[in-house]
């Protein structure tokens, strides 16, 4: 079933608990609302309508969506020249260029720990029989950098440069253009980080682009990066014609706090997450009352001064929950049931939370460390799993960009010999006689023993 309606059944579940005891007790629970995109609510059939004209008509239907979901079709086509990118990239405020190139080495070299613990092997499994594993990095990459709302060129950091980290050599990034403007910051993080070619395209028509080839755009083996719901419809549905990394939908956060957490703390990074998009789940769950009520106390006063209120205060209204449980074991299960993307522990002893929890995106530990750290600078990869995705994945890695691919070689022939006859006794308990023949024939020419064909 589609994921929307997954959700609140899960959830009603939970509640329908908490009639048999005080916890968990909600002290703001989240109506039982579907996402709103607009007088189009039918995402996977809206998607699915773009990917198939855009299969049969190619460049001509990319146009026509760019025209229309981003009033964005420029003459000189989508794809930015080396001396459009120069001359893009000579307005940015240096301070900005700068601090990308900071952010970007903290993402490298995270990137790259992660690369260095991913070794190729061999070994020996019984004398002559070796066994290998190796990484090969995709040939092929798209790389989404979403932008309808906000120019995230983070994401540039956390898709393109982890690409190369890994050794991809071709990475096609598209991002869109925003109010019919090019996000002069988002193309300079996205050339930074070492994109080949890149183009502003955005939502389905882009993934779809990439993802089926048209005359102007190469076809892609793997499409990575995080999007809205349309994005995210789009990747699951082209699965199959190509890779993906994972489903990285509508941001999340989930907040575990006792009762040293400050409620003031709380209030402004559940909302730091919030004015995302209309439809981010923010999620406060406490030991401690009070800290739940102090929480939604202080949200009511900061949401009107904050310039997102509209999209944070949608978010809040809509898909926000507190919820007051007994102990921080409770706290940890029930977070675990959410497997939220984010997910921050302010509790006293923060690294129970890593001992203790078993679904997240990426975990934020004590008051000193926060889920913008991880959307904007310190180096974790902020493409993460949302709508219960992190219940069996994590986010975007080094390791999503290679296959691990297997090999072998038997060099001693009395161990081929023998492998032969194993071979085949087990491939004629399957009813292989084929498979079998390949092993008799190795049994023969090593040990020796009968084969008729
Ligand atoms: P986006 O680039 O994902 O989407 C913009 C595109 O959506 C537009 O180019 C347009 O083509 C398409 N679109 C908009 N309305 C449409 C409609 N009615 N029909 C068809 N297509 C339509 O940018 P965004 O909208 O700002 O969303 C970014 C999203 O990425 C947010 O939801 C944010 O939470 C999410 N995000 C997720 C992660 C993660 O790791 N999970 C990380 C960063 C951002």
């Amino acid at each position: 079933r589609p994921f929307a309606e997954r959700v609140p059944r899960r959830l009603a579940d939970i509640r329908t608990l908490a009639t048999h005891s005080d916890f968990p007790k909600y002290l703001k629970s989240k109506p039982e609302v579907t996402p709103d995109f607009g007088p189009k609510a039918d995402v996977p059939s809206i998607v699915k309508g773009v990917i198939d004209d855009i299969r049969a008509n190619g460049d001509a239907a990319v146009k026509r969506y760019s025209k229309q979901f981003d009033k964005w079709d420029p003459e000189a086509g989508f794809k930015l020249t080396p001396e459009k990118i120069d001359e893009i990239i000579s307005k940015v405020d240096p301070q900005i260029i700068s601090d990308i190139k900071e952010v970007q080495q903290n993402v490298r070299k995270f990137a790259q720990a992660q690369k260095d613990h991913l070794q190729d092997f061999e070994i020996e499994m019984s004398p002559g029989v070796h066994l290998g594993q190796k990484n090969i990095p995709i040939a092929n990459v798209g790389a989404y950098i979403p932008g309808g709302r906000y120019p995230l060129l983070a994401s540039a950091h956390m898709t393109i440069l982890t690409a190369k980290v890994a050794g991809v050599p071709n990475v096609v990034a598209c991002t869109p253009p925003i109010a019919g403007e090019i996000p002069a910051n988002t193309v300079a993080a996205m050339h930074l980080a070492g994109a080949d070619h890149i183009y502003l395209l955005g939502g389905v028509q882009a993934v779809a682009a990439m993802a089926l080839g048209t005359e102007s755009i190469d076809v892609c083996d793997f499409i990575a990066g995080p999007g809205n719901a349309f994005v995210a419809e789009a990747k699951k549905q082209l699965f199959g014609n190509i890779g993906i990394d994972l489903l990285a939908g509508p941001t999340e956060v989930l907040i575990v706090a006792d009762e040293k957490a400050d409620p003031y703390m709380c209030a402004v990074d559940l909302l730091s997450q919030a004015e995302h998009g209309p439809d981010t789940p923010a999620v406060l769950i406490t030991n401690f009352e009070h800290v739940g009520q102090e929480t939604m106390r202080h949200i009511d006063k900061l949401l009107p001064n904050l310039s997102t209120r509209e999209l944070a205060g949608t978010s809040w209204t809509n898909f926000g929950e507190v919820i007051v449980v007994r102990d921080l074991d409770e706290a940890y299960k029930l977070a675990d049931e959410y497997a939220s993307e984010h997910v921050q522990i302010l509790t006293e002893e923060p690294r129970e939370a890593l001992r203790k929890m078993r679904n997240f995106g990426s975990l934020f530990l004590g008051a000193n460390t926060c889920v913008s750290y991880g959307d904007k600078c310190i180096g974790t990869n902020h493409v993460l799993p949302t709508r219960k995705a992190a219940k069996y994945t994590g986010g975007l890695w080094v390791g999503k960009y290679l296959k691990t691919c297997t090999y072998q070689e038997v060099t001693n022939d009395e161990a081929s010999g023998k492998l032969g006859e194993l071979c085949a006794r087990s491939a004629r308990a399957e009813n292989f006689e084929g498979h079998a023949r390949s092993g008799d024939l190795r049994a023969h020419n090593l040990l020796g023993n009968k084969y008729d064909w």
